[in-house]
């Protein structure tokens, strides 16, 4: 298995979704799962793009066993590094004239295009360069022409017997002859596609179903170079809520801003995994990797294209956030693991809606509270100082503490709640107290209680 990502922007949900079912069936069938970066198209390739798509790769979870940083033995991992292998498969396919030179120009190329529509013919390069006698070819390449090379496209019938399509057929009489080296000297998609999956020995390609135009061209050029293809299996893409594919224009569409938006790992591959494919009547939809790629095959993978549902995302985030242990969460903030942190996302991951509502309310936690206690809250600040001395346990123990103090003060409960809130987090909403209490421990309560009552003013005759 393979996943071939363009290192031309950043890793969205269409594609990561793509390497996420390349790594589960490469998991569930004891497969290896090859990173290979096709940065051929020279002027949109950029070193930062493919360092970031590694980046959200390796955060989703899905390690490579071969690739660039990685390295095995079917690399290098890079189109750009492997141009002696393409030049030697065009060099045979001229040899054995299945190419030829093409020495048209763009204008020529737009030329033929437009005259053809008008003459209602599909708008495809007519060949006219296929002819050429040897000599002449020759002749003009001394002479510095720039050409291209072109695969002489077989006129058969091409049948794919796609495992998630089913069958279909193409008629190679349908396609033009098409470049496989440009006048630059690198090769064209199709033709570094189908000759790296031959050569690092890829048998399964699964990819999205907008490349199933692509697959008839792949098959022949694999053919023509006396390898047998890979299988394929075209999965429908991802739609928005309007029903046209997923885009930039949807809103949060990369893997970076989801990340960004709060969304753990663990949440989005699930949802991806759930998008276009069902897991066997009976199991749990809430799962990890390794769950997932116990259950993941192509025969429950749907036929037609998957909505994205932002809120079952972020309901699927929310299972996970209740099931990750707290360590892991609090690795995934980038916070400190102090005791208090621990404790933070231990009590706020139960009704927070995801990572970002969570960092929120830990970093007002964590803030020095501004004072803003009244005179008359003395009493409170006092004996709370007293009372609350004890490190609480756990939530409930706090609450027992806070119990105590209320009967000592014989004051609403309320009064009692809002003073020491406004002590402890300089805040009128937020968590109970006796979480507060909790999360912040002994030490730290008393501390902040101290300032409070340091910032109180100077009354006559009090401490
Ligand atoms: N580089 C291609 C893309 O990102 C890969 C397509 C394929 O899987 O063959 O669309």
């Amino acid at each position: 298995m393979r996943f071939a990502p363009s290192p031309t922007g950043s890793l969205h949900i269409g594609n990561a979704r793509t390497a996420l079912f390349n790594w589960l069936f490469a998991r569930r069938h004891d497969g290896r799962f090859i990173l290979r970066i096709e940065d051929t198209d020279r002027e949109r390739s950029r070193p930062e793009f493919e360092a970031a798509i590694l980046e959200d790769l390796r955060w989703l979870g899905l390690r490579w066993d071969e690739g660039p940083d990685a390295g095995g033995e079917v690399g290098p991992y890079r189109q750009s590094e492997r141009l002696p292998d393409y030049r030697a498969a065009v060099d045979r396919l001229l040899q054995e004239d299945r190419a030829y030179h093409c020495f048209c120009t763009p204008e020529a190329l737009e030329a033929q295009r437009r005259d053809r529509i008008g003459r209602g013919l599909p708008p495809r390069y007519d060949g006219r360069c296929r002819p050429l006698p040897v000599e002449e070819v020759s002749r003009r390449r001394r002479a510095g022409e720039a050409g291209a090379v072109r695969f002489v496209m077989p006129p058969d019938r091409i049948q794919i017997h796609d495992l998630v399509k089913g069958d279909v057929q193409f008629l190679g009489s349908d396609l033009d002859d098409f470049v496989i080296l440009r006048a630059d000297g690198t090769p064209s998609y199709n033709f570094a596609a189908a000759v790296d999956d031959c050569r690092m020995g890829v048998t399964l390609v699964i990819r999205g179903d907008d490349h199933l135009a692509n697959t008839p061209r792949q098959m022949a050029l694999a053919r023509a170079l006396g390898w047998e293809p890979p299988r394929f299996a075209h999965v429908p893409l991802i739609h928005g809520a309007d029903g046209a594919p997923l885009s930039k224009r949807h809103g949060v569409v990369t893997i970076a801003e989801h990340r960004a938006a709060g969304i753990l790992p663990e949440g989005l591959v699930n949802y991806l995994a759930l998008l276009g494919w069902s897991p066997p009547p009976g199991t749990d939809e809430v799962m990890d990797l390794e769950a997932l790629s116990r259950h993941f095959d192509l025969d429950r993978v749907s036929r037609s294209p998957a909505k994205f549902d932002a809120d079952r995302l972020a309901w699927f985030n929310r299972q996970h956030l209740r099931r990750a242990p707290v360590e892991r969460l609090v690795e995934e903030l980038g916070v400190r693991a102090t005791p208090l942190a621990r404790r933070a996302v231990e009590v706020l991951r139960r009704d927070a809606s995801g990572m970002a509502a969570i960092r929120e309310s830990l970093s007002a936690l964590m803030e020095e509270p501004a004072s803003s206690v009244g005179g008359s809250d003395r009493a409170v600040l006092v004996a709370a100082r007293r009372a609350l001395a004890g490190e609480p346990a756990t939530e409930a123990e706090a609450g027992s503490l806070l119990d105590d103090l209320g009967r000592q003060l014989a004051l609403p409960k309320r009064a009692i709640m809002h003073t020491l809130r406004a002590a402890l987090t300089g805040r009128e909403h937020g968590l109970p107290v006796a979480s507060i209490l909790y999360v912040l421990g002994g030490e730290e309560t008393r501390r902040r209680l101290e300032r409070a009552i340091g910032a109180l003013p100077v009354a006559r005759g009090a401490s």
